[in-house]
């Protein structure tokens, strides 16, 4: 391996909790012993905002939660502790001034799905069709103000970085009206 293909957490096996979720709620598990490093994996849960809760592993290195464990230099740890990075990542480009409404639009879309996680390219790409939908229980007023920091955030990105050639906040603001039609449609 390159030393790029060293870094990038897809080149190592993963432990992700969405695949041990039936398994923890049916034996109650709230540890997991793994043969191959000898190490005990705690699992964690936290309360959802919307009722019911959402589980995560513990890294046995750092004791954060994760979602995702991975397997390197014979133990188990999260993506931090085992210096790994996403893939495109190692792609990004140096800093400049878009990266950072770059990294806003994608915390305020996180509020609305917390595994939300484009890499930079995709998301320039796609930041339309990629913002999450509304969560049922949450008001739409809410949610329209997300949607109206998300998307001055993607347009200050696009005026940034020049790519300017698509998207306009008028055009957002059709987009917006059009949802709200058919959600309204929908409750009918
Ligand atoms: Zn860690």
């Amino acid at each position: 391996m390159n030393h790029d293909s060293e870094r990038n957490l897809n080149n190592y096996q993963q432990l992700n909790i969405k695949d041990l979720i039936t398994l923890i709620r049916q034996n109650g598990v709230t540890e997991l012993p793994m043969p191959t490093s000898g190490q005990t994996i705690k699992v964690a849960s936290t309360p959802c905002n919307y009722g019911g809760c959402r589980y995560w592993l513990v890294c046995p290195q750092c004791g954060k939660r994760y979602g995702v464990l991975y397997f390197k230099d014979d133990r188990w740890a999260c993506r931090k502790c085992q210096h790994l990075v996403y893939g495109c990542q190692l792609q990004e480009l140096p800093y400049h001034a878009y990266t950072k409404y770059f990294y806003k639009a994608v915390r305020i879309a996180r509020k609305l799905d917390t595994k939300f996680n484009p890499c930079l390219i995709d998301f320039v790409q796609g930041y339309r069709q990629i913002f999450p939908d509304r969560p049922s229980r949450m008001h739409w007023h809410t949610y329209k103000r997300l949607a109206d920091e998300y998307f001055a955030n993607c347009t200050m990105m696009a005026i940034t970085s020049g790519v300017t050639d698509e998207f306009t906040v008028k055009e957002y603001r059709q987009l917006w009206l059009k949802q709200q039609i058919k959600a309204l449609e929908q409750s009918k």
